[in-house]
């Protein structure tokens, strides 16, 4: 019987074939018999189930899953489990395979990643809140097992690298996909090389000049810095081998995005960013040696090359949250250029290339706080069932983002927290209690309030007090998702306690008015209030922000609440938009100073002056009026978006001869005569009325808000061009009066 029979072409079958074999190849030799068949059988199943199928570039789909389970077992390192669910990972969304098929041939934990596979592949698909829901999901998944986030991160990785013959609309989503969440995910999860690789390829399309332009230049530098690699690293290895060292030394070229970020952040050229690689040394080194070894390293390296003592980064000592470990050093190499050297042991590096499933096969069983801690922290943020999607999208992407800092218990117990944290956040990296109570600390010995920033190295002693409680302004100055979202959790608890303190309050009044408390009577309160919820206006009653002897008039026999006239809130239903609408003469379009408008009630907006010629729109407002609006009105995007129902089409038609009120804010050199030069112009050149003048002048800079009547906005720009002429005036604009009436 024959290999993949199901296949239709001999060519077909040769290259999947090759490809499997160079999957096998990257396999751990020391997969046993067993593992070795269910691969097979992955591969197998995975083949037939997508025989129709292929990718956009034409070859056999299962190249894919072939590729990625060749990543997740060579460039991540992981074993036969998850390189079978990376052959399989497909399967159940694209073809008639099922769960319950992979189950009964590959077992329950297979199904598992699979399954968490399968439900996050729609991550981006939909809308921000459904992203935000999806992306809770896919942490959840995450943190039942890392293995599904490292597939689906090479599944990624390997159409970034094939995305070429895909449409350019979707690279570039695909693209800014991959440098939203993918590459700080990796980067997270401690997968250097992947990260640079996915920050690279998104660039490549998402910048695509610029990307091309650094790399023609990499490959024009490319002799030239082999040479002086070449020379820097030749003293280096002589002594290394003199003292017994076997090591490996290499310059690493920097990645394309990188130096572009480089070249952004210090605004200079390509040919200015002097690190564009960094030289690697890689020892073989014993484990109880390796941190005196890398030291002894060092001391070679500083002895032919001065080192820059404000470039030492110690990360043997104390390893990145995320498991890196190394030792750099920046050193003054030769024709005087800084030269980034990284010195690590064998096992370092693999750990830093490969990330921490690499870390795991080494240090198995050991309670480290990189990885465990954050993942035990996203356990703790996707338990707290009050915090909305979007909220906790945002919390966790601050934890991603952030660079970390190194600080101490009074026992000297290190706690890692992102840079820009404060002593509260501190607080609450210890214990919910201890931040809730926290009233100050001690930094070094030296007392702080609670929203003191903390340095590296730092030494935090945190003073509690029983009578403290949390409040909304803490949310201004902590920054880790955990003290956020235990801040909100309480600060909503003691809403609450209060707010039943209001309801009470607001029964016994009902009570005495002889109104029944129903949920009727306590919409309208809402209402009328204009407040958010029952829970915001019993707080308020609590908190004595809204008055209650407001409501007095009873209405007969239905126990019903009526409230004052005036301030009744009208409601949304009344306003018979068809109506004002059927008015406009079926035009659709009012027309301003025409026809129509003559029988119809509307006004000029007074958030925006609108004057012949702007473009504008008709609003219809609660009482049937229409208010006229200019489309660049700040209010506009508002009233458009939630109110489209009530706008309506507008044009000017021949405009009559009317004065339209409008604002200019005028700013130049406060000298003599200025204030005479401008309504010269403003009224005697152009003779138009001036309604009204404000000045404030301050270290001979004056600004005035002029508001003056034009007839349209020819009038309007003939206006600011002549002021604009005007000896010391340096800007003339329209302003937009603040108002935030709507309709
Ligand atoms: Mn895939």
């Amino acid at each position: 019987m024959q290999l993949l029979e199901f296949i239709d072409t001999e060519a077909d079958r040769k290259v999947i074939l090759k490809e499997y074999r160079s999957l096998l190849k990257s396999c751990n030799p020391t997969l046993s018999k067993e593992d070795r068949k269910q691969v097979r059988m992955a591969f197998e199943m995975a083949a037939e189930a997508h025989k129709e199928m292929r990718r956009k570039s034409g070859e056999p789909y299962i190249l894919h899953p072939i590729a990625v389970a060749k990543i997740v077992a060579k460039e991540i390192g992981l074993g036969p489990t998850a390189i079978i669910c990376a052959l399989l990972h497909d399967t159940v969304e694209d073809t008639e395979l099922t769960i319950d098929d992979i189950k009964f041939n590959f077992g329950a934990k297979v199904a598992e990643i699979i399954d968490g596979l399968t439900k996050i592949s729609s991550v981006f698909d939909l809308k921000s809140s459904f992203q935000a829901e999806n992306f809770r999901k896919l942490l959840l998944t995450l943190a039942k097992d890392v293995r599904v986030i490292l597939i689906k991160i090479a599944d990624r990785l390997h159409n970034m690298r094939t995305m070429d013959s895909m449409p350019r609309h979707k690279q570039l989503k695909i693209a800014s996909e991959t440098m939203y969440l993918y590459a700080p995910l990796a980067h997270r999860l401690g997968l250097y090389a992947i990260k640079s690789e996915l920050e690279d390829l998104s660039m490549k399309y998402t910048e695509r000049e610029v990307y091309r332009d650094i790399a023609r230049k990499l490959q024009q530098t490319k002799r030239e810095r082999s040479r002086y690699i070449n020379e820097f690293v030749k003293p280096l290895n002589t002594e290394l081998e003199r003292q017994g060292f076997s090591a490996r030394i290499f310059g690493r070229p920097k990645s394309i995005f990188s130096i572009y970020n480089k070249m952004k952040k210090k605004n200079v050229d390509f040919e200015e960013v002097y690190d564009l690689f960094a030289i690697r040394v890689v020892i073989d080194s014993p484990p109880h040696k390796e941190k005196a070894d890398c030291w002894r390293v060092y001391s070679i390296v500083t002895d032919y090359y001065q080192p820059n003592p404000q470039r030492l980064r110690d990360w043997i000592s104390t390893p990145k949250a995320n498991g890196y470990e190394s030792l750099h050093t920046t050193v003054m190499g030769p024709k005087g250029r800084w030269v980034e050297v990284q010195i690590r042991t064998e096992r370092m590096d693999e750990v830093a290339e490969r990330g921490y499933a690499a870390h795991w096969k080494y240090k198995e069983g050991s309670n480290d706080i990189g990885l465990d801690g954050w993942l035990r922290r996203i356990r703790e943020l996707l338990k707290n069932p009050e915090s909305n999607a979007l909220d906790f999208m945002d919390d966790f992407k601050l934890n991603l983002f952030t660079k970390e800092i190194y600080v101490f218990t009074p026992n000297g117990d290190l706690k890692i927290l992102p840079v820009n944290a404060t002593a509260l956040d501190f607080a609450y990296e210890i214990h919910t209690d201890i931040g809730n109570h926290c009233i100050g600390a001690k930094v070094n010995h030296k007392l702080v309030p609670i929203s003191h920033q903390l340095n590296n190295g730092d030494q935090v002693e945190i003073i509690t007090s029983k009578k403290q409680k949390p409040n909304e302004d803490w949310l201004n100055f902590v920054i880790t998702s955990r003290a956020r979202s235990k801040i909100k959790h309480s600060v909503k608890e003691l809403r609450r306690k209060v707010a039943m303190q209001g309801k009470e309050m607001l029964e016994r009044k009902f009570k005495t008015l002889k109104v029944d408390f129903t949920h009727e009577n306590l919409h309208q309160l809402v209402e009328y209030f204009d407040v958010n919820s029952t829970l915001d206006l019993y707080y308020r009653i609590a908190a004595k922000k809204v008055n209650l002897t407001e409501i007095r008039a009873l209405k007969g026999p239905h126990r019903n609440i009526v409230l004052p006239e005036d301030k009744a809130k009208p409601v949304e239903q009344q306003i018979d938009v068809d109506k004002v609408k059927h008015t406009i003469k079926q035009n659709e379009e009012l027309l301003i100073f025409g026809e129509s408008s003559k029988k119809i009630n509307y006004q000029f907006a007074k958030c925006c002056n609108p004057i012949p010629g702007d473009d504008v729109f008709g609003f219809i407002t609660v009482n049937g009026a229409i208010k006229i609006h200019r489309t660049n009105c700040p209010n506009a995007i508002s009233l458009m978006s939630n109110y489209g129902y009530r706008v309506v089409k507008a044009r000017w038609t021949q405009a009559e001869q009317l004065a339209f009120l409008t604002g200019l804010k005028i700013t130049g050199l406060d000298d003599v005569g200025v204030m005479n030069r401008i309504t010269n112009v403003i009224s005697g050149e152009l003779r138009l009325n001036i309604r009204s003048i404000s000045i404030n002048s301050t270290d001979g800079i004056f600004e005035g808000d002029f508001m003056v009547y034009v007839n349209d906005t020819q009038e309007l720009e003939r206006l600011i061009a002549r002021l604009k002429e005007l000896k010391g005036i340096s800007a003339v604009a329209r302003f937009d009066v603040e108002d935030n009436s709507k309709g």
